[in-house]
């Protein structure tokens, strides 16, 4: 094939006969974010590249080898948003959302871009949901944006996943801890891989993170960092856990747990689950309390996470989920000739008003052509409009189910389908066509 055939590698379609799965998840995201008060924000795709390498960190993978970085023909260097949270930041901080009331809770939902591996959970073009929470310090505010992350995942179906946390302290105490690793790394320099080797200097705790099994194996006997914590990291986190505790949500906690991005301090978190492969991990995130100073805004204390909607759709199907499908159809109108082809489109029309999913012919098909795509896109009834209905004034609305026939007056087609509708076991059309 071509490459004019053929889709970038690392980037997927989401195809129509599978965009329900995803709107219903987008909307049950942004929908349970709103139970928290959280809004949705949308930030652009591309930023100044500084964004990113300001925020993330340089000794990141995502920095490091990752980034769609090119310069824009007026020699600006950019880059494709790799995450949200530089984004969304940079915008609190132009904005001067960070110098109203605080907190400022924000969602968001869009695509990112890495240049990574492709491999099934690991694309070059994914999508992320993920939420920002500005300005809280208190470890309720931990809590409750662990609470939505969990209870956004139960919402589109997804109970069988552990939530794991950890805290990597603050710039204060993590100066002991990163010694601490820097010594032990030290004794095993020669195993590193050569991207860890030049972290040991610049960043030991990104070893922590390396994906290269030798790295990991040696990383898994490293101090962790919970004994190293300042009173204060130590009792944060022992708050949070009360109030996780307090909220119902199970926990383990994996003082292994760093996250790949430079930014965070004190509570991290996972959410990960054996059934999808090596890309385990669904969502991910934390506190980042220097970010927005870091930024060039104010001191203002904020965490937030992302998931990945690709390892959830994966994730849902692993775990045999099914989600509710939407019908496409409610009444299929099959036309005979050209009148009837119009008083078609005029039921059509006034069906679309009130709301029904009406369609027609507009390809010119006879009439077992026109039946057999009515079949074809599940049409949950159908009638024919030909000479004879358009003399008599009437025709029969059947249920494509049952096989059973309503006669309706051709201007009154919308009212006998709602009473149709009312009157029939079809649960989920109803719920669709009243707004329920
Ligand atoms: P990983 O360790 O798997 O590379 P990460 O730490 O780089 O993940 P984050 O930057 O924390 O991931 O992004 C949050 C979430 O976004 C991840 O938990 C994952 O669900 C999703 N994600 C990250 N990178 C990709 C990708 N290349 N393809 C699909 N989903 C991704
Ligand atoms: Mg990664």
């Amino acid at each position: 094939m071509s490459e004019i055939n053929r889709a970038v590698k690392g980037t997927g379609d989401i195809l129509p006969a599978d965009s329900y799965k995803w709107q219903f998840v987008e909307s049950k995201m942004l929908e349970t974010a709103r139970l928290y008060g959280f809004k949705e924000i949308r930030v652009p795709v591309f930023e100044h590249t500084e964004v990113f390498l300001r925020s993330v960190g340089d000794t990141t993978d995502v920095v490091q080898k990752e980034m769609y970085t090119f310069d824009d023909k007026g020699g600006r260097s950019v880059t494709l948003r790799p995450e949200f949270t530089a984004g969304v930041i940079r915008c609190a901080i132009e904005k001067g959302l960070v110098n109203g009331a605080l907190p400022v809770k924000t969602a968001y939902i869009g695509g990112c871009y890495r240049y990574e591996k492709p491999q099934a959970g690991r694309l070059r073009e994914f999508h992320q949901f993920g939420v920002e929470c500005i300005g809280a310090s208190a470890p309720a505010a931990d809590a409750e944006v662990i609470a939505l992350a969990r209870q956004v995942l139960s919402n589109i179906g997804i109970e069988k996943i552990s939530l794991e946390i950890n805290s990597i302290g603050c710039p204060e105490c993590r100066k002991d801890y990163v010694a601490a690793l820097k010594d032990y790394f030290k004794n095993n320099i020669d195993d590193l891989c050569d991207t860890c080797k030049d972290r040991l200097e610049r960043n030991p705790m990104r070893i922590l993170d390396c994906k290269s099994p030798v790295c990991s194996a040696i990383a898994a006997k490293a101090p962790v960092v919970t004994d190293y914590l300042c009173d204060d990291c130590r009792e944060h986190f022992e708050a949070v856990k009360r109030h996780l505790t307090a909220a119902g949500i199970g926990f383990t906690v994996n003082p292994h747990i760093v996250r790949g991005l430079d930014y965070y301090t004190r509570t991290v978190f996972e959410f990960v689950s054996g059934d999808i492969g090596a890309q385990s991990t669904v969502c991910g995130g934390g506190r980042y309390d220097g970010l927005i100073f870091q930024m060039g805004g104010p001191s203002v204390p904020s965490l937030g996470f992302a998931m990945g909607i690709e390892r959830i759709m994966l994730l849902l199907e692993a775990q045999g989920t099914v989600l509710p499908s939407v019908r496409d159809c409610d009444l299929y109108i099959a036309a005979m000739g050209d009148a009837a082809q119009l008083k078609a489109t005029e039921i059509c029309s006034a069906l679309r008003t009130d709301g029904f999913k009406a369609q027609t012919d507009i390809c010119g098909r006879g009439l077992k052509a026109q039946m057999k795509y009515a079949d074809k896109i599940n049409a949950a009834f159908s009638a024919v409009i030909g000479g004879s209905e358009l003399e008599t004034g009437k025709i029969r609305i059947k249920n494509m189910k049952t096989g059973e026939e309503t006669e309706a007056g051709l201007d009154g087609v919308p009212d006998t389908l709602m009473s149709l509708i009312r009157s029939d076991a079809l649960g989920d059309l109803e719920d669709a066509v009243l707004g329920k």
